[in-house]
């Protein structure tokens, strides 16, 4: 087996035992990504001086007796994390040439865990996409077929997790940004609880619903990534001084008796019939393995999308206000101060400015009842419906998303047709709970379809472990994207 295919565990046995060094690792990763990310285009910054340096003393370390969580073992970083001295551009205009002096706190927790930095991953702007269309940069492609779009706004991490780019990779999901690339490109993506690592160094989009997620190729090695960066910081107060509890030995693989709910209200006319059999045959495999399946309403949820499309655009033009040329990046001279900030201004894209306007329209007197103060009303009855439903259920399956990945600008001029695509995630971003989206089958064009297990606030465990019992049961995740074999 090449290096590249190793998972993430396997990799770190491997480095553990003697077998492996990280140095080499990291340089077949490196030389990976010159063969075949020009056609992927996952990265957009990769650091590959710092990969080799942290490697090396990744491996000496280990020399000296030290075993880190994670040392040694190459990662990929979305680019709307800040990282010490390597550009952070969020995937913007505005924040071309960005190079913050600081880590974020994930990045440090990355660092502390011994982690090989290998790059930086494509996003769409400020997060705000579901294809990486919206990047000012780069289309990242689909390594499963490059004409389809990886999902996003985390699509660069997804794909370079799917295609061997890296052994795991850190996003953010606002409203599915995790889940949904994971979905399209047959990896494991997880949205922790809301606070569940801090968010210090993410740059903000929607500040009451972003969090950081990690991607990997198995339950395993996502919950490696998650293990290592999950925690509490005080630089953010709204992140959770709870303990971490030790996920990678909960996953058993033992589901007996654990109680799955099925929300009606998630199989709509809309998805695709081959969606549709995948995740119910999940369910039944889920059934096999010893759950208890359980109908369940969740019935707000078709107020999820409209009450996203209020709040996130709102809490994003209040975050995005601050970039205006004088504190970051780039700057667009004009005749006096306003014309320099409208100018400069002017460089981010159209969904960016869309949802400014949106958001700034929102939240503009006499209209700030009429639709902020009623989305926040609305999101406690979404809330409210899942802490009915975990009185029943221990966890919830749904489909990740309601299609497989779609051609490369097919809904590039629809924003309505591209919000769909996160129908069935923004529920959990506005309620208090996690979730995660793992392989569960394939279309009949080969494209991966994706199942999400969702579960109550800090219950990442219970979802860990459920899916790791599927996966294991299943061979789904052992199905590799052909990029750049030959
Ligand atoms: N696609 C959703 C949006 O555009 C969610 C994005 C995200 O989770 N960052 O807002």
């Amino acid at each position: 087996m090449k290096l590249t295919e190793l998972t993430l565990t396997q990799l770190r046995d491997g480095l553990r035992q003697g077998s492996i060094t990280s140095v080499e690792a990291t340089q077949a990763m490196l030389a990976r990504i010159v063969d075949v990310d020009n056609d992927i285009r996952s990265y957009l910054t990769i650091t590959d001086e710092m990969a080799l340096e942290q490697a090396a003393s990744a491996d000496a370390r280990r020399a000296q007796g030290e075993d880190t969580p994670l040392l040694g073992v190459p990662i990929a970083v979305k680019d709307i994390i800040a990282t010490q001295g390597v550009p952070t551009t969020a995937g913007s205009k505005i924040l071309d040439g960005f190079i913050p002096p600081y880590d974020a706190f994930v990045v440090d927790q990355l660092k502390a865990a011994g982690a090989v930095i290998l790059g930086k991953t494509n996003t769409d702007e400020f997060a705000m996409g579901s294809s990486t269309e919206n990047s000012a940069f780069v289309t990242t492609s689909n390594p499963w077929d490059t004409e389809r779009v990886p999902g996003g706004s985390s699509g660069g991490s997804a794909a370079a997790v799917a295609a061997r780019l890296a052994f795991a990779a850190l996003g953010t999901d606002t409203g599915g940004s995790v889940r949904q690339p994971a979905s399209f490109c047959g990896v494991v993506g997880l949205r922790p609880t809301y606070g569940r690592m801090s968010r210090w160094g993410v740059v903000a989009f929607a500040s009451s619903l972003d969090q950081v997620g990690p991607f990997g190729r198995t339950v395993a090695d996502c919950t490696a990534l998650f293990q290592a960066t999950a925690g509490y910081d005080r630089r953010d107060s709204t992140s959770l001084d709870v303990p971490v509890p030790d996920f990678e030995a909960v996953l058993t693989g033992d589901i007996r008796g654990l109680r799955v709910g099925v929300p009606k209200e998630y199989f709509i006319s809309g998805i695709e019939p081959e969606v549709e059999a995948a995740v119910r045959a999940a369910i039944a495999q889920m059934e096999q393995l010893g759950a208890e399946i359980v109908e369940i309403s969740l019935p707000h949820t078709r107020y999820a999308l409209p009450v996203y499309y209020l709040i996130a655009p709102a809490e994003a033009s209040a975050n995005l206000a601050r970039y205006d040329g004088i504190r970051y990046g780039p700057r667009v001279d004009g005749e006096n101060m306003i014309e320099s900030v409208k100018r400069t201004r002017s460089l981010f894209g159209p969904e960016v400015k869309r949802r400014i306007m949106l958001g700034t329209y929102a939240l503009s007197t006499g209209y700030y009842d009429e639709y902020y103060g009623r989305a926040l009303k609305v999101r406690t009855l979404i809330k409210q419906d899942f802490v009915e439903a975990f009185k029943q259920v221990d966890i919830i399956a749904t489909p990740t998303s309601p299609t497989t990945a779609f051609k490369i600008g097919d809904r590039a001029d629809d924003p309505l047709g591209m919000y769909l695509a996160d129908i069935f995630t923004l529920s959990l971003n506005l309620s208090a709970g996690c979730g995660l989206s793992l392989p569960c089958g394939f279309d009949s064009q080969g494209l991966p379809i994706g199942l999400q297990l969702i579960g109550d606030t800090l219950q990442e465990a219970k979802i860990l472990n459920a899916a790791h019992a599927y996966e294991q049961s299943t061979a789904w995740h052992q199905q590799l994207p052909l990029t750049g074999a030959s």
